[in-house]
């Protein structure tokens, strides 16, 4: 094991070369919202697939660019949305949007540019009509065989359409990362009927967990509550195992005090612990270790802030790595208010985004940093992060900020100052 405290960069390089991507999975194209694809797409249809019109009104042909005003032909026919292949003998067909060009046709002019002539099946345009016009040609929004999604996107409502629209039932998705969560601390109560005895509180930590996890792309597959007992965190650490898990996030223990037992218990077990101490606020004695069977344990320090900071800058690092996604790049952002730290940790704050009243995008580092106080969290809607070397900011300096999660980042319309 590494000794002494590591400095994040580190810390983090390690955690990424001990992730590995997970292989793919086929996933229903209307299950796969959030899901990371993990092939490109590539489209076996054009769109439109065919020639259609874009008005109602009426197509026809011309032997030249433009079609001119006052010009008389006869109602051939005509053709609305869903209506198959027709021919044109040379005059005007009436079109509705969406319908397929009748084939010879090659432009709309829409039905208020014409009127009927007095005898009956006849128009006349009362405007020039270009060739093209109001047409939708096949494959103009997309050809067959371009790339339409890549590997690595995460999947939303606007893929869902474009795949829908070709006609994609199954797409190629990287599995979701099988999570495991245990809190120690004989402190804490789970049911939130439970009166709280002197000395108890609630856990928090947990429930955080729980609902965070699966908005980061990965599976809760295991989640437990142990006292401060090494023989009962070993079982439940199997426990996790035997659910599946490839991740196990445990909250406390991990300190320098009497009860911190999960560094001896992960010796016990033959896990190897890759690094125990980082160079971070909240969060400086996080633990990083590989068990035996090659699941990867992450010892978070019970203070839910240190929760917090280690499930976003450690935990969905590697989750990144298995879903195959690059690493993440922070917004840079300017403060709001100067701000100073001491040197040699790097700081990780909560933070709120917000429009400033020029309308500017702004980072407020809030009031509260201590690793145990939530309640700012509750207020926060971003990480602002401080390097270890730099220890003064003044107003306006820009600060990396990071979203509350990997895949979420804040429009803070509602942030006004
Ligand atoms: P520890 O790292 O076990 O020393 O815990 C540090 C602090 O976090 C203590 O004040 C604990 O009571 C608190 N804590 C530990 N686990 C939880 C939890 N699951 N929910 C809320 N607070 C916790
Ligand atoms: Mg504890």
């Amino acid at each position: 094991m590494n000794q002494g405290t590591l400095a994040y960069e580190e810390a983090l390089r390690m955690v990424l070369d001990a992730s590995a991507r997970l292989p793919a999975e086929d996933c229903a194209v209307a299950a796969c919202l959030g899901r990371i694809l993990a092939r490109d797409i590539v489209s076996a249809a054009a769109l439109p697939p065919f020639d259609n019109s874009a008005m109602d009104g009426f197509a026809l042909r011309g032997d030249t660019d433009v079609v001119p005003t006052n010009t008389e032909l006869d109602i051939e026919g005509e053709q609305a949305a869903g209506d198959g292949i027709s021919r044109s003998r040379g005059g005007a067909w009436e079109i509705m949007t969406g319908a397929r060009m009748p084939d010879g046709l090659d432009r709309v002019i829409p039905v208020e540019q014409t009127e009927r002539v007095a005898s009956a099946a006849r128009i006349r345009l009362l405007a020039d009509v270009e060739r093209g016009q109001n047409v939708r040609t096949a494959g103009s929004d997309l050809q067959r065989g371009e790339t339409v999604l890549a590997a690595g996107s995460v999947f939303g409502p606007n893929h869902l359409m474009l795949l829908a629209a070709l006609g994609v039932a199954t797409v190629s998705v990287t599995a979701r990362p099988r999570v495991a969560v245990l809190c120690t601390g004989r402190e804490l109560v789970d049911d939130p009927a439970q009166a709280l005895a002197p000395g108890q509180i609630r856990n928090s930590n947990g429930p955080f967990l729980a609902a965070r996890v699966p908005l980061a792309g990965a599976d809760v597959v295991h989640i437990e509550t142990v006292g401060d007992d090494a023989p009962a965190f070993e079982l439940a650490l199997q426990r996790a195992l035997d659910a599946g898990a490839q991740v196990i996030v445990s909250s406390g223990a991990v300190s320098m005090g009497r009860y911190d037992f999960v560094p001896q218990a992960l010796e016990r077990i033959g896990a190897e612990t890759l690094f125990h101490k980082v160079a971070i606020r909240p969060g400086k004695p996080l633990l990083f270790a590989r068990l035996p069977g090659g699941a990867l344990l992450f010892g978070l320090p019970g203070n839910p802030i240190a929760v917090a900071v280690g499930l976003r800058f450690f935990i969905e690092p590697a989750l990144r790595v298995m879903l195959g996604l690059p690493d993440e790049t922070p917004r840079r952002v300017p403060l709001a208010v100067a701000y100073n730290k001491k040197p040699r940790l790097r700081f990780h704050l909560k933070t709120r985004l917000l429009i400033d009243a020029q309308g500017c995008l702004a980072a407020e580092v809030l009031g509260g940093q201590e690793s145990y106080r939530i309640r700012p969290l509750a207020e926060a809607n971003a990480w602002a992060v401080v390097p270890a070397d730099v220890d003064a900011l003044p107003a306006g300096a820009m600060i990396d900020v990071y979203g509350p999660g990997h895949l979420e980042f804040p429009l803070p319309y509602e942030n006004v100052a």
